[in-house]
């Protein structure tokens, strides 16, 4: 049993240290959570777990605290793949709900898996979930300011393996922050979250990257065909290195090997792999 979480990359602005070692912190205490949790859960529930834990803390770019789009609203982005099943399913740009990455669990059970804008807002209204305010004080003033332009601030994602051999991923964000309103991050495509019985990869960075060089699903197909996670991994970098794009993953391999890997050094993560380590 193994868990990975990420908090994405952390602002690079004068916060710099207090914010990273914030994000550590939330991060130690979540993946520790979610440890315990793994014990008596599947993978799948897992990452949910883990994931609705920090969309719910503000620090992170996902849930409450996401960043604001040029037009003023905040719309969120997730995405799930159960690796035992291989069922992707998620949301993209919905507004006013607390947790999308339990609107994209909601989602696993139906033919229609992947919803965005007013449909999903719809779906996940008629499923239970209510108005939710995820606006933050914080982000107003980074939006009034237009400050984060370049700041990378902060998705989240987990990837767990259970006891039963079964792996998943979950990812969610929102977004870059001043982008064109309704713009598709990565995070709730398979270019941005993946998982098969092989690997699971949950990824963090610049979405139009990752959709070009389609990571997350790369990754885990080189795994599929016999590479460890670490080669799989530092070739799809390569790779993306070509574009010089710019981009993070978390990943577990069936095998058991947990691995992290950026192209800038400013990713924040947490995993649980026998003990607890935490790394930016
Ligand atoms: N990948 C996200 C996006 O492009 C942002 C991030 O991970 O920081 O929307």
């Amino acid at each position: 049993m193994k868990v990975i979480i990420h908090g994405g990359f952390f602002s690079e602005s004068a916060n710099n240290e207090n914010t990273k070692l914030a994000k550590q912190n939330a991060l130690s205490a979540i993946v520790v959570q979610a440890n315990t949790y793994l014990q008596t859960h599947t993978a799948l529930e897992t990452v949910v777990f883990a994931v609705s834990l920090l969309e719910n803390n503000e620090l992170f770019n996902a849930g409450f605290g996401s960043q604001i789009q040029s037009d003023g609203k905040v719309r969120l982005s997730a995405a799930l793949m159960d690796g035992k099943t291989q069922r992707f399913s998620g949301v993209i740009n919905i507004e006013e709900v607390k947790n999308p990455i339990l609107v994209a669990e909601q989602l696993l059970a139906y033919d229609d898996r992947v919803l965005s804008g007013a449909g999903a807002l719809n779906f996940a209204r008629d499923n239970g979930f209510g108005y939710f305010n995820p606006f933050t004080q914080q982000r107003l003033i980074e939006y009034e300011a237009k400050l984060n332009q370049n700041n990378r601030k902060g998705t989240v994602g987990c990837v767990a393996l259970d006891q039963d051999g079964n792996l998943a991923s979950g990812t969610s964000t929102g977004g870059k922050g001043f982008e064109i309103p309704c713009r598709v991050s990565d995070s709730a495509t398979t270019a941005g979250n993946f998982a098969n019985h092989f690997a699971a990869i949950s990824c963090t960075g610049v979405g139009e990257d990752i959709v070009s060089t389609g990571l997350a699903t790369k990754i885990v197909t080189r795994v599929t065909d016999g590479w460890t996670l670490k080669k799989a991994t530092e070739k799809s970098f390569a790779e993306l290195k070509e574009i010089d794009g710019f981009a993070g993953i978390i990943g577990i391999s069936a095998s058991g090997e947990v691995y992290h890997f950026d192209s800038h050094p400013y990713m924040v993560w947490a995993a649980f792999d026998g003990s607890l380590q935490v790394f930016n």
